[in-house]
């Protein structure tokens, strides 16, 4: 019941819409979060890029975002707090002064022919980045791969890091990635060391469950109790794509925070301030 849900639950800074590869659009997002009792709400659009362009915004589609996303804000001012943020690729090309807050994501590899491939595609995609751009060695993937992002969110000084182990998406019996192989655990630790420079903020990514229904959220749980370990914090985050997942597997990513052992996350503020603090309920 929506009712009884948890404070920390009534947010979400992740949410895609038409103007990048949502399915919902942003009036719709925005009505899903007034039935669901969100008391704010962050739009999230993939950040202008230069390649892959039905996936993020391109430069028309990010004034007109820009343009909805004000006009919402001023249409549900005295209803509920919404913010205008992007998710930042690596390979964005976006100018971020012309929003509220950024996720820093990595979503693509740069293959040896200068082309770039998204290693949460399909399994077959991230096996030909694996082949093609690592000699077979998933491992070098992994140390590439976490590298970007500690690197890119230490440089960059974002708001929040974006799903921290999306290379995951497709793993299964240990394949491609042993998450306990030595290699694996040093490359992730290295980029949450890296990250924490510029950003102490990680969200808890619940997405994935929701579209696919198999995998768990990111990040795993022993890359979660080493963000903790080094101090680092977490919101919350349904990495929506279609208005009626809004908070959908909330109680499982609440559950991921509290087996870490976080007390305290944030979500986006209602009023000024971007984040403030909840309790995570016992
Ligand atoms: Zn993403
Ligand atoms: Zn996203």
């Amino acid at each position: 019941m929506a009712s009884a849900a948890p404070i920390i639950a009534r947010s979400s800074p992740h949410v895609h819409t038409q103007f990048c590869d949502g399915r919902s659009t942003a009036e719709e997002m925005v009505q899903a979060a007034l039935s669901k009792e969100f008391v704010s709400l962050g739009f999230s659009s993939h950040a202008k890029q230069d390649f892959d362009p039905d996936y993020s915004l391109d430069e028309a589609r990010e004034a007109a975002y820009i343009q909805e996303i004000k006009r919402l804000q001023a249409k549900y001012a005295d209803q509920i707090k919404i913010w205008l943020g992007m998710e930042q690729d690596f390979f964005s090309t976006a100018n971020k002064n012309q929003f509220e807050y950024v996720i820093a994501s990595v979503h693509y590899i740069k293959m040896p022919d200068g082309g770039k491939l998204a290693v949460d595609s399909s399994k077959g995609q991230l096996e030909v980045i694996i082949k093609e751009a690592f000699e077979g060695d998933a491992y070098a993937l992994a140390e590439t791969y976490y590298h970007m992002l500690g690197q890119f969110v230490k440089d960059s000084q974002p708001d929040i890091i974006g799903h921290l182990d999306l290379l995951t998406k497709f793993n299964k019996g240990k394949s491609p990635f042993d998450e306990s192989h030595p290699r694996y655990v040093k490359a992730a630790t290295g980029a949450m060391e890296l990250a924490f420079s510029g950003c102490e903020l990680m969200e808890i990514n619940v997405g994935a469950l929701a579209r696919t229904g198999t995998k768990g959220p990111y990040p795993a749980l022993p890359l979660l109790r080493t963000w903790r370990e080094l101090g680092g914090q977490v919101i919350l985050a349904s990495d929506c794509h279609l208005a009626k997942y809004l908070d959908s597997s909330y109680e499982t990513g609440i559950a991921l925070m509290k087996e870490a052992g976080f007390k305290k996350a944030a979500i986006l503020g209602r009023h000024n301030e971007l984040f403030e603090w909840h309790k995570v309920p016992d």
